[in-house]
């Protein structure tokens, strides 16, 4: 049987940059690792794509599957539920594939619970007020809803003692190369203890 992969879980606040830089680490070692697509129940923004970015459902069929037992972890984040479905997640552990995980502070939380012998790592913005020009810029929420992510953010960032490692993203392919050199550090030291 192959030796199970390991769970990674990149976390931290909204609009700090995990999907940036996530992509830009899959663009350059993708086939390394397979990366857990979302269940949301938030509104498809422009250019997303269903399947691709996340699985967009409605409230009740995100309610389904939690009552299925169907969610590794889930979280109610500004007014959506956001989760990572158990199933693929566990087949591509089995077949002994890296797995990685983009989620925020909360359903991390709950990974961490159950997959104790994961990688958490927390990336966090150089600065508050980078972060809410960064929301602004990205210009896809109201002020309300950027004030709300903001309050999140900071009870979030107060979070990061609860992971293995934090990394500022300053530059997108700094941090991207501190990510990678952590998860390479990590697959040797899990490989040889
Ligand atoms: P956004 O609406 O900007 O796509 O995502 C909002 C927040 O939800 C981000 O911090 C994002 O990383 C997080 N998120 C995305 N997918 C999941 C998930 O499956 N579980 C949890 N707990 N958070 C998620």
């Amino acid at each position: 049987m192959a030796k199970r992969g390991m769970l990674i879980v990149l976390s931290g606040p909204s609009g700090v940059g995990k999907g940036t830089v996530r992509k830009e680490i899959f663009s350059q070692e993708g086939n390394k690792f397979d990366y857990s697509i979302s269940m949301t129940t938030r509104e498809k923004r422009p250019g997303e794509v269903d399947g691709k970015d996340y699985y967009f459902v409605t409230k009740e069929e995100f309610e389904n599957e939690i009552a299925n037992g169907g969610m590794l972890e889930y979280a109610q984040y500004v007014d959506n539920y956001y989760g990572t479905p158990l199933k693929y997640v566990n087949e591509m552990l089995d077949s002994g594939k890296d797995v990685f995980l983009e989620i925020e502070v909360k359903g991390a939380m709950q990974v961490r619970k159950k997959c104790p012998d994961g990688l958490f790592i927390f990336l966090t913005p150089p600065d508050l007020m980078e972060l809410r020009q960064r929301l602004i810029n990205r210009g896809t929420d109201d002020i309300a809803k950027i004030n709300k992510r903001m309050k999140t953010a900071v009870e979030e960032i107060e979070m990061m003692q609860n992971y293995d490692y934090a990394v500022v993203n300053d530059e997108v392919p700094r941090a991207a190369e501190k990510i990678k050199t952590i998860i390479r550090a990590e697959r040797w030291r899990v490989k040889r203890f």
